[in-house]
């Protein structure tokens, strides 16, 4: 994953350009297209949810459909737009079926998520769901115990919540939780986070692991 620009949206751009016919792990026999990420290549938030589903496989567009709807609906609440954020998944092509992806394809598809981390140096980093939660911050913790907090994360902050299929299958307890993290969200950006919203900064991540490396996502 070599480029030779140092504009870092120049450079994403490549990247994408190199996934966009990527053969590196097995999903790529079964999707229509790579969904590589969308939105603002400079955005202050980006949102990691778990893989692409049939729709999006079809479009080439992470969270369309009801998710992406729900999504763009929080975001409003935030004064935040799709275009204003960049959205990702932790794979770029469709498991069959929508299965869970596997550790062999997250090891293969990982250099993506970490490029563009480094390339879009986000503010904020929301995790959607369990799954993303789990995988980005190695950790056995549950969503919904990790949730509610903005974690100082890796020089960044770090918001987990669910993801929005959850919201939509009729818990509404779930979005109004999703809610709350979200204007987590805002208040990271606004920098108020010692003021009103409770979180103690001095926090540690839940399980960024000692050794980040051992995802390979964060370390050198
Ligand atoms: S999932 Fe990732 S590594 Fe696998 S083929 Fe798609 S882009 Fe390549």
């Amino acid at each position: 994953m070599i480029t030779h620009s140092s504009d870092p949206v120049l450079q994403l751009k490549v990247v994408e350009t190199e996934a966009l016919i990527c053969t590196k792990c097995d999903l790529a026999e079964g999707r229509t297209q790579v969904v590589f990420g969308a939105g603002n290549p400079q955005a202050d938030v980006l949102f990691v949810g778990e893989a692409p589903g049939q729709r999006e496989d079809e479009q080439g567009v992470p969270f369309v459909g009801p998710s992406g709807r729900l999504l763009e609906e929080l975001l409003a609440e935030i004064d935040l737009t799709r275009d204003a954020v960049y959205i990702t998944n932790v794979v770029k092509c469709r498991p069959p079926g929508n299965r869970d992806p596997r550790p062999h394809e997250i090891d293969a598809c990982k250099a993506y998520l970490r490029t563009q981390l480094e390339l879009i140096d986000p503010a904020v980093v929301v995790t959607l769901g369990n799954f993303s939660t789990k995988l980005v911050l190695r950790t056995e913790v549950g969503i919904t115990k990790l949730r509610g907090m903005a974690y100082e994360w890796w020089g960044r902050y770090l918001v987990p919540t669910f993801h929005p299929a959850a919201a939509l299958r009729g818990r509404g307890q779930v979005l109004e939780d999703m809610r709350y993290d979200f204007s987590l969200v805002r208040d990271v950006l606004d920098g108020n986070l010692a003021t009103d919203t409770g979180i103690e900064e001095e926090t540690p991540p839940p399980q960024p692991a000692d050794d980040p490396q051992q995802l390979g996502l964060f370390g050198q």
